[in-house]
């Protein structure tokens, strides 16, 4: 059983790490934002004032995210491990956490995938799209054959406004402000966290970096 966390800013490749890891391990990739969205989309186990709270984009309160994230780690599907990703987020939501892996004897594997803003903001304010066709391209990874062009229709590409250097600031400012103090409260409580440098590297090369850090980990309690 090998609960594995992972952190990552925007444009760290943390979607596609995840579904690796699941894929690998065969364990179930939980999201809190997916698991919010569905319960949403299923039903009314949510109070409308949560559902227009999570529409006008508020924070839900730890209590609710904390209930949603206990009902799927505890459930069949999570027997054989999980992977949480987007939880915790809040000091409160990784006291929570650390106390039921710890009441379950269980020991989780922080992942940190740590990247240089700088190389995010490079990478992400290279994003290209044509607003014909809705092709992507990247100046720098996947450049169109003529510049600014688009290769199917030749329209001139344009940047989308998620990817303008002002609003990628923000949202890296916004996940360091969140994010900072639930690692620092991982290291304090003598926890493991494991950064992975994922500046530069392919997916697979990541992936590999990932999956020795739990293999590794796996070594050190059988040795100790
Ligand atoms: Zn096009």
């Amino acid at each position: 059983m090998k609960p594995i966390v992972l952190f990552g800013s925007p444009g760290s490749g943390k979607g596609t790490q995840a579904k690796m890891l699941t894929d690998c391990l065969g364990v179930p990739h939980f999201s809190t934002g997916d698991m919010l969205r569905d319960r949403i989309r299923h039903g009314n186990q949510i109070s409308p004032m949560v559902a227009a709270k999570m529409h006008s984009g508020a924070l839900v309160s730890d209590e609710l995210v904390n209930q949603l994230v206990m009902e799927q780690i505890t459930g069949p599907e999570a027997s054989r491990g999980f992977v949480l990703d987007g939880y915790p987020r809040t000091l409160a939501q990784a006291e929570h956490l650390c106390k039921w892996l710890d009441g379950s004897g269980l020991r989780e594997v922080v992942i940190h995938l740590a990247v240089d803003y700088n190389v995010i903001i490079a990478r992400l304010t290279g994003r290209r799209m044509c607003p014909r066709c809705g092709t992507l391209y990247n100046v720098a990874s996947r450049p169109p054959r003529v510049d600014e062009q688009c290769d199917l229709d030749g329209q001139k590409l344009v940047i989308r406004e998620d990817d303008s250097e002002e609003v990628i600031r923000e949202r890296l400012a916004a996940y360091d402000r969140q994010t900072r103090p639930v690692l620092d409260y991982y290291r304090k409580a003598g926890r493991r966290v494991v950064q992975v440098d994922a500046n530069y590297d392919p997916p697979g090369v990541i992936f590999q970096r990932i999956r020795g850090a739990v293999e590794a980990d796996d070594c050190s309690k059988n040795g100790g």
